[in-house]
């Protein structure tokens, strides 16, 4: 078996592992990326609409686009880059460092690095994990599965569409499939408020004239060898179905968007896992419970826009720089815990000193006029600012000057 050492590995070559190789490569470290795929870039090869990168690059991209920029930056470094390489296994030795299984067509290798980053994404969730009702017919696909289907591979997937969920992912493909010539019947989505994005609402459902059904989904799948219809209905404000509002919707295709799961399941058993998230607990180096082993970008929690992805990716490259170099400083670390409305928080752990510390966070509900609140446990607020509206299906971020971190501090949202 062949045997590869370096001072850092990057498990995924998508945005967030391709960032954050390039980070810890210009802070000085021996880097290797390697990607089970054949090509880089991750989700984004298959994201051939535009809207990324105008945070980060200042410009309107395609995901193939962005996905470049970063590949050609990467090469520009010459880091080795190990493509059809999937990772089996990463195992901490007694002395500190990692050893990494990996399975290539060239066979099977390990890899010995002094720290491991995780960025190896999310997965969709599927027609089992929301335990759809009916039969199982062709015809049930995921919404990546889709846009993979008809943007790489250039296969049409249906004709008379009908999507379950309004995850960001099937409101891009409902507009897709629109300009593909489906009849896109509808999106049922189970909650009373969309998952998605505002933003995609408007440009891939609203311009187009296609539905939001909200509080109503699909409750039973019909057909026995292709999806011949959906039974859909209305949905009560405790989540049971009402059933006297039952209709059936004949239809070919039922695509599913009803979330993203971190793929945190190669190192699942060996870290702290934030239930909320499925993504790794991490403190502000964006280091896990393992010293040693980062973790950045959709498999530490689900991201809105790829350009929150590098930013935080490039930190936690720059990390593990200075981790593997014995120049990374680890304080006394506080307590980021979630308050009102906040349902959950990235990271769980901080320091004061220097510089600012930017958490991420979901909320559980919609509120409009409000503000975003960091305190300390005695109240004392070392973060504040307004926020017109936040929603579930947002991110949100607030900004906290290190050296007023003292204590454990709560995030919140607050009326005034
Ligand atoms: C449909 C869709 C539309 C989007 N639209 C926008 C948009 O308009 N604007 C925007 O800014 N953002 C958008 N995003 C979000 C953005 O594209 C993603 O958040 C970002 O690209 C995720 O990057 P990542 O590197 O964390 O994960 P990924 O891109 O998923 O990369 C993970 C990589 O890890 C590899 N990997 C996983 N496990 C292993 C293993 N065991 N061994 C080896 N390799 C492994 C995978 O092969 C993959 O290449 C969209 C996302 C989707 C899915």
């Amino acid at each position: 078996m062949d045997k590869i050492k370096t001072e850092i590995l990057v498990i995924g070559g998508g945005a967030s592992g391709l960032s954050a190789g390039i980070s810890a490569t210009r802070n000085g470290a021996k880097v290797i990326i390697v990607d089970r795929e054949e090509k880089l870039g991750g989700i984004l090869k298959q994201c051939i609409h535009n809207g990324f990168g105008l945070k980060y690059y200042k410009k309107e991209m395609t995901g193939p686009e962005y996905a470049n920029n970063l590949i050609v930056e990467a090469k520009s470094l010459n880091i080795p880059i190990l493509m059809q390489t999937s990772v089996t296994k990463v195992t901490k030795m007694q002395n500190g460092s990692f050893k990494v299984k990996v399975v290539s067509p060239n066979g099977l290798k390990e890899i010995i690095a002094k720290a491991v980053i995780l960025a190896m994404g999310c997965r969709e969730r599927t027609a089992a994990s929301i335990s759809l009702g009916g039969t199982r017919p062709v015809g049930v696909i995921s919404a990546g599965s889709a846009q993979k289907m008809i943007n790489v591979y250039g296969q049409m997937i249906g004709k008379n569409v009908v999507i379950v969920g309004s995850g960001d992912v099937g409101l891009i493909m409902a507009r897709r499939l629109y300009f593909e010539g489906a009849n896109v019947i509808g999106v049922y989505e189970i909650n009373s408020i969309p998952s998605g994005l505002n933003r995609n609402i408007v440009q891939c459902l609203n311009d187009y004239n296609i539905p939001l059904h909200l509080s109503e989904t699909v409750v039973e799948v019909l057909g026995k060898d292709r999806v011949s219809g959906v039974v859909v209905a209305k949905v009560n404000p405790d989540f049971s179905f009402d059933l006297k509002t039952r209709r059936v919707i004949p239809c070919d295709t039922i695509l599913l968007s009803v979330g993203l799961v971190p793929e945190t399941d190669l190192v699942s058993n060996d870290i702290v896992i934030n239930k909320l998230t499925s993504g790794a607990v991490v403190d502000d180096n964006y280091q896990t419970s393992t010293s040693g082993l980062f973790s950045c970008g959709n498999v530490l929690h689900v991201h809105d826009i790829v350009d929150d992805v590098t930013m935080e990716s490039i930190d936690a490259g720059k990390c593990a720089a200075l981790f593997v170099k014995n120049k990374l400083t680890e304080g006394k670390k506080f307590k980021v815990l979630t308050g009102n409305l906040v349902r959950y928080s990235v990271p769980s752990y901080a320091e004061g000193g220097q510089g600012f510390l930017n958490v991420k966070f979901r909320v559980s509900g919609v509120k409009k006029d409000c503000f975003i609140t960091a305190r300390l446990a005695d109240g004392t607020v070392i973060a504040k600012r307004p926020a017109k509206i936040v929603l579930p299906a947002q991110m949100e971020q607030v900004v906290i000057d290190k050296s007023k971190i003292v204590g454990d501090l709560t995030i919140s949202v607050e009326d005034n």
